[in-house]
C-alpha cells in the first residue's frame, strides 16, 4: 500500500501557544480521510500545513515521499487545496474561471483539455457559461472542487467541504468526492458532520485541543467505543481524553 501522507510528531505553534501537539498519522493511496474535531480543535491548522501554506514549528510532512518543508515546489505539483471560505471571480463565467486557473498550469491543447475537464467535473450543465455572480452556493462549491480537481492532483486536501450547503447539494458533493477518490485521488477532508464523515470516509482522525485522539475505519471506531454512530464515538473520546 502506498502512502500518499505520512505525518510524523508534527507541531504547530501560534505565538507562545501550541495549536497542533505532535501528530503522527498515515493516509494511504486512494482513501478519503477524515478530520473531524470541534472548532478550533486544530484541524485546519493540520490541512494548511500539509498544503504548504503554514510553516511546521517541528515534526515531518510527506507527500509522496515528498518532504512538505523541504520541497514544497514539488510538493504543490502533487496536492490541490481547497479551503472552507474558497471563493472565485464573480464576473467571470464560470467557464472563463477555469480557463483562467488552467492557464496557470498549462497552454494550447493541454489547457484545453484541463478545462473540459473542469466543466465535466463541474457538471453545471449550460450554467457553466453563466456569470458565477448568479451561482448558488451548491454551484460555486461544485465548480471549485471541480478547479481543485481538473489539475490531476494526486492529494485533494478540502476544509469543510460541505458546510453550509442543503442535504441535496451536500449529497451530490459527497458523490462528487466519492468519483474523485475511486479515479485513484487520495482525498483528506475535514467535516463537522459526523454522517457525513460516516458515510463518506474509509478512515477517520478524531482531533481534539491540537491532539489526533484516536484513528480508524467508522466500523472499527465505533465497535472499539460500544457505539452505534459517530458522533457518539467523537464525544465518548473526547470525554475519557
Ligand atoms: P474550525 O472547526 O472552527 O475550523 P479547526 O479545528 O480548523 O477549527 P484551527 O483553525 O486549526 O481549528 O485552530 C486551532 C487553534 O489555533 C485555535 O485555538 C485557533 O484559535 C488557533 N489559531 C488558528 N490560526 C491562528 C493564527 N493565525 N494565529 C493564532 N492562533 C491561531
Amino acid at each position: 500500500m502506498t502512502d500518499a501522507l505520512v505525518l510524523t510528531d508534527v507541531r504547530k505553534t501560534y505565538g507562545q501557544r501550541e495549536a497542533v501537539h505532535g501528530v503522527s498519522l498515515t493516509v494511504h493511496e486512494g482513501e478519503v480521510f477524515g478530520l473531524i474535531g470541534h472548532n478550533g480543535a486544530g484541524k485546519t491548522t493540520l490541512l494548511r500545513m500539509i498544503s504548504t501554506i503554514l510553516t511546521i514549528t517541528s515534526g515531518k510532512i510527506e507527500v509522496y515521499g515528498r518532504d512538505v518543508a523541504k520541497e514544497g515546489d514539488e510538493v504543490r505539483k502533487l496536492i490541490s487545496y481547497l479551503p472552507e471560505d474558497a471563493g472565485a471571480y464573480k464576473d467571470l463565467t464560470g467557464r472563463k474561471y477555469l480557463s483562467f486557473i488552467a492557464e496557470l498550469f498549462v497552454s494550447g491543447k493541454e489547457k484545453d483539455e484541463m478545462v473540459q475537464k473542469g466543466v465535466e467535473l463541474a457538471d453545471l450543465g449550460d450554467k457553466i457559461d453563466f456569470r458565477i455572480d448568479t451561482y448558488s452556493k451548491g454551484m460555486m462549491r461544485r465548480l471549485l472542487i471541480a478547479r481543485a480537481i481538473m489539475t490531476s492532483p494526486k492529494l485533494a486536501i478540502m476544509d469543510e467541504v460541505t458546510s453550509g450547503l442543503d442535504v441535496i447539494n451536500a449529497y451530490e458533493i459527497r458523490e462528487v468526492i466519492r468519483n474523485i477518490a475511486k479515479s485513484g485521488v487520495t482525498v483528506i477532508m475535514s467535516s463537522h458532520n459526523m454522517f457525513e464523515v460516516d458515510m463518506l470516509c474509509d478512515r477517520v482522525g478524531m482531533v481534539d485541543q491540537g491532539n489526533l485522539i484516536d484513528v480508524g475505519t467508522p466500523e472499527e471506531l465505533k465497535k472499539k467505543y460500544g457505539k452505534e454512530t459517530l458522533e457518539e464515538v467523537f464525544v465518548t473520546a473526547v470525554k475519557g481524553a
